[in-house]
C-alpha cells in the first residue's frame, strides 16, 4: 500500500505530506507512524491510503513502524483537516496543527512495545541469567522487555544469545489501553418551560443546523443541556463550545451535575500542555461524554461525536487569529456534516453570517421570553454629550443617583465598560469630532509623559502633538478625554461611594478559573455592591441581585472605520441588557455620545431582530459579509508599506483582466503603529485573484473579522 504521510516536520516544502509504502495491514487514515525523513526518523500522521502509486518519479521509502494501535484522528476529522486547509488557504500540516497535541505524536496513544515468548519447552540452557528468563517465560504468553527486565533482570545481549538460539521469540506489540469508557449514567432530563420544550423539540426534529435566537435568560442553557442528556443517551458524546472558559464556571457547574465529574472534560487556554496531552488522551480513550471548551476545542478527539453546540456563536473569540485562521463556527459545520452530528447556535444576538444561514440553511428556533421572571429590563439612554461631568467623568448625574439608590435598597450594580475604547481619543463635545492626526487622518490617542502630562501620539506615524485647547474642527473649548481605564474608574467610584463595596473584573484582575469563582461567589452571596469590569469579561454572567447594569460609554467602537463596528455594539449593549433584572425588575442605563444610532435605540427597544434585518439590508446594498467574500492579507515588516503597494498594483491589474467584481483597499492598519500594512478585497470569488501574487510573508486571512 502507498501512504501519504503528514509528518511532524515544519519544513514548507513537505507540508502536504510525502509518500511512503508499507505491508502493515493495521495502518488506516489516521494512523500514527513512523517515517525515515532525511537521515532520521520522525513521527508522522496517515493522511490517506492508496492501493496504486499515482505517480512514479520518486523513490518512495518504507514506514519504519506503527506507533499507535488506535488513529488519532476519525475520516471526519481528517476530511475537516483538509477542508480546512483548502478554504483558509493552509498546507495540511499547517491545518494538522490544531487537531493534535504537539509532536511527539507516538506518546498520544498506547504504544508499540517489544515483547517476548518461549518456543522451546525444555531449552539447553548454559548460564544462570538465561535459566531465570526462560524461567519466568515459562507458562506466560507475550511478555514485555521492560517487565522482563525488571522481573528477571535480562540485559539485551543475554536476550540477543537466546534469541539468536531459537529459545524465545520476539514482537512488536500494542498494550492494552486500560481506561474504560463512564458513559451512560443516569441523568435527570432537566424540567423544561413550555417555550423552552417548544424550542427543544423543533431542535430535535430538524435535520438541519439549528440557530436557538433565544434572548438573554430565556434559559438556553437547560435546552442544551436536555440536548446533550439526549447525545449521551444515545451512546454518542456531545462538545459545548462557549466564547471564554473563565466566564463560564457557573455554567460548567450546571453540566458536572448533568453527566458527572469523571464524565466531564474542561478544556482551556491555562491548561498547561502535559495536562492537556493528558486530558487529549482521556478524551481519545472515550472515557469523557461531554467537552466543553473555547474554540480549539472544537478538535478533541471525540470519536462518537454526536452533538455541538456553540453559544453565544456571535463572539469575535470563535476565530483563530493564527495561521490556520478558521472560524469555528464554520469549521464545526463542516465536522457535523462529516461526523453526521448535530449542530446548534446559541445566541441572543445572531452574527450577520448566522442570520442569513437561518432564513433557509438552517432551522430558526426562537425564544423571546424569558425564564419565569420579569419581563427585559426598562432601559435609559443618557446623552453624554448634553451632560455636565465635572470632575466624574463619565459618571452622569442618573447614573450617580442610580448607584446610590442600589446601595440604599441593598442591590447590586453592574458597570461595563467597552475594552476596545482603551485607547483614549479628545473629543469635541460641540461638534462630537475627534482630534485627529494631520498626517494619517486617524484619530490621535492620549498618552502620559514620565510626569504624568498628557500629550497626543498619531500609531501609524509615531507624530507627537500637544492637547489642544480648543477644538481644530470647530474652535469650541468643550474637549473632553474619553476612553478611560477600568482601573481609573475603580477609583472614581470609590471616591463617589466610599462605603461601597466595589470589585473589578477584567484581563489584569482575572487569570484563571478561580479567580472568576471567587468573584462570582462574593456577588451571589452579596458580599459585594459593585462589579466593575470590561465587557469582554462581564458579559454572560447570571447574577440574580444585579438590579442595575450601566455601559459607561457606548459607542467608543462606533467610530472605528469598520463595517462590523455597528453590529459589535448591538451585541454588547443588547448582552448588557441581559445582565440586569434575571431576578428582580432590572434597570439598564446606556451612556452613549450618540443616542440616535440605530444600534443604541434597537438595542435600548429590545428590536433585535429589527436592527438585524436593517443591517442585513446595509451589507446586501453596500456590498460587504455575509453577501460577498472578504479576504484580507496582512504585511507586517519594514518594506511592509512598498510590498502592500505593488501587490494592491498586481490586484487593480488582476481585476480589470479578469473583469471581476472584485473591490480592493489598501491602508495602514490602525492599531499596527505604522509597521503593519493590510489589503482588503471582497467581492463573490477574491479568492480568484490570489494567483496574481506571490504571497510571500504575507498572513492571508479568509473571511477577516479584524480589518482596521
Ligand atoms: P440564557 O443563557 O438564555 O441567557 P439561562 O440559561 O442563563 O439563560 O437561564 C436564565 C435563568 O433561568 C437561570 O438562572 C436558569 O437557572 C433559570 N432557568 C432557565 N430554565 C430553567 C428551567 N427549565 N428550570 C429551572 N431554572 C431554569
Ligand atoms: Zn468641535
Amino acid at each position: 500500500m502507498f501512504l501519504r504521510v503528514i509528518t511532524s516536520s515544519r519544513s514548507p516544502g513537505i507540508g502536504n505530506g510525502l509518500t511512503y509504502e508499507t505491508e502493515e495491514a493495521r495502518i488506516t487514515p489516521g494512523s500514527a507512524v513512523q517515517i525515515p525523513l532525511r537521515g532520521g526518523h520522525v513521527d508522522g500522521i496517515v493522511f490517506d491510503v492508496q492501493r496504486e502509486r499515482e505517480e512514479h518519479e520518486f523513490e518512495v521509502k518504507k514506514v519504519t513502524a506503527l506507533l499507535a494501535s488506535e488513529p488519532l484522528l476519525t475520516e471526519a476529522q481528517l476530511k475537516t483537516l483538509t477542508w480546512m486547509a483548502r478554504y483558509y488557504l493552509t498546507t495540511l500540516r499547517q491545518s494538522l496543527s490544531v487537531w493534535l497535541p504537539p509532536p511527539p505524536w507516538r506518546t498520544l496513544l498506547p504504544q508499540a512495545q517489544t515483547v517476548y515468548r518461549l518456543r522451546k519447552t525444555n531449552p539447553a540452557l548454559r548460564s544462570v541469567k538465561q535459566k531465570l528468563i526462560c524461567d519466568y517465560l515459562s507458562g506466560k504468553d507475550w511478555v514485555s522487555e521492560v517487565e522482563l527486565k525488571r522481573a528477571a533482570d535480562a540485559t539485551p545481549a543475554v536476550l540477543r544469545t537466546l534469541l539468536k538460539n531459537g529459545v524465545i521469540e520476539r514482537d512488536r506489540k500494542f498494550t492494552q489501553d486500560d481506561s474504560e469508557p463512564v458513559m451512560h449514567q443516569t441523568m435527570d432530563h432537566p424540567k423544561l418551560s413550555h417555550a423552552q420544550e417548544e424550542a427543544y423539540k423543533m431542535i430535535r426534529n430538524s435535520t438541519k443546523p439549528s440557530l436557538l435566537f433565544g434572548i438573554t435568560g430565556s434559559g438556553k442553557t437547560e435546552i442544551y443541556a436536555s440536548l446533550i442528556a439526549d447525545c449521551i443517551a444515545e451512546g454518542k458524546q456531545a462538545l459545548l463550545l462557549v466564547p471564554e472558559i473563565l466566564l463560564t464556571e457557573h455554567n460548567t457547574e450546571r453540566f458536572e451535575r448533568l453527566v458527572g465529574r469523571g464524565s466531564l472534560a474542561i478544556l482551556h487556554s491555562k491548561l498547561t500542555q502535559g495536562k492537556r496531552r493528558a486530558e487529549w488522551r482521556r478524551i481519545h480513550s472515550g472515557g469523557v461524554a461531554l467537552v466543553i471548551g473555547s474554540r480549539s476545542a472544537l478538535f478533541a478527539p471525540l470519536r462518537k461525536l454526536g452533538l455541538v453546540i456553540i453559544d453565544e456563536e456571535h463572539e469575535w473569540t470563535y476565530k483563530n487569529e493564527q495561521t490556520p485562521r478558521y472560524h469555528t463556527r464554520d469549521a464545526a459545520e463542516v465536522l457535523c456534516r462529516e461526523a453526521g452530528a448535530r449542530l446548534i447556535l446559541g445566541t441572543a444576538t445572531p452574527s450577520m453570517e448566522t442570520w442569513v444561514k437561518a432564513k433557509g440553511e438552517y432551522t430558526l428556533v426562537s425564544l423571546q421570553e424569558r425564564y419565569r421572571t420579569h419581563g427585559l429590563p426598562s432601559v435609559r439612554v443618557i446623552d453624554l454629550g448634553d451632560a455636565n461631568f465635572g470632575q466624574h467623568y463619565p459618571f452622569t448625574t442618573p447614573l450617580l443617583d442610580a448607584i446610590g439608590h442600589r446601595l440604599l435598597k441593598k442591590e447590586q450594580s453592574v458597570l461595563f465598560l467597552n475594552r476596545r475604547g482603551i485607547a483614549s481619543a479628545v473629543l469635541c463635545l460641540q461638534c462630537r469630532r475627534r482630534v485627529i492626526s494631520p498626517d494619517t487622518l486617524l484619530p490621535f490617542t492620549v498618552h502620559q509623559d514620565a510626569i504624568g502630562r498628557p500629550y497626543l501620539l498619531d500609531h501609524t506615524s509615531g507624530n507627537r502633538a500637544d492637547v489642544p485647547k480648543v477644538c481644530p474642527s470647530c474652535g469650541s473649548t468643550r474637549l473632553l478625554t474619553i476612553g478611560a481605564g477600568t482601573q481609573r474608574i475603580e477609583l472614581t467610584v470609590k471616591k463617589l461611594f466610599p462605603t461601597a463595596r466595589v470589585l473589578r473584573a477584567d484581563s489584569d484582575t482575572l487569570s484563571s478559573p478561580e479567580d472568576m469563582r471567587r468573584l462570582l461567589t462574593a456577588m451571589q452571596e452579596g458580599r459585594a455592591d459593585i462589579l466593575l469590569g470590561t465587557q469582554s469579561v462581564v458579559k454572560g454572567l447570571d447574577l440574580p441581585g444585579v438590579t442595575l447594569a450601566a455601559v459607561l460609554i457606548a459607542d467608543i467602537g462606533l467610530s472605528l472605520p469598520h463595517f462590523r463596528a455597528g453590529e459589535r455594539v448591538f451585541q454588547i449593549l443588547t448582552q448588557l441588557t441581559g445582565r440586569s433584572g434575571r431576578a428582580k425588575p432590572g434597570e439598564v442605563i446606556i451612556q452613549t455620545f450618540r443616542p440616535d444610532a440605530p444600534e443604541v435605540a434597537l438595542s435600548a427597544k429590545h428590536e433585535t431582530e429589527k436592527y438585524l434585518e436593517q443591517e442585513m439590508k446595509l451589507r446586501l446594498y453596500t456590498g460587504y459579509p455575509p453577501f460577498t467574500k472578504m479576504i484580507r492579507l496582512l504585511y507586517r515588516d519594514d518594506r511592509a508599506e512598498e510590498r502592500t503597494r505593488k501587490d494592491y498594483h498586481a490586484l487593480l491589474t488582476a481585476i480589470e483582466h479578469r473583469t471581476s467584481d472584485a473591490k480592493v483597499n489598501m491602508a495602514p492598519s490602525l492599531f499596527g503603529g505604522g509597521r503593519e500594512w493590510h489589503i482588503l478585497i471582497r467581492g463573490k470569488d477574491p479568492a480568484s485573484l490570489l494567483s496574481a501574487l506571490a504571497l510571500h510573508d504575507v498572513s492571508v486571512d479568509i473571511d477577516p473579522l479584524e480589518c482596521v
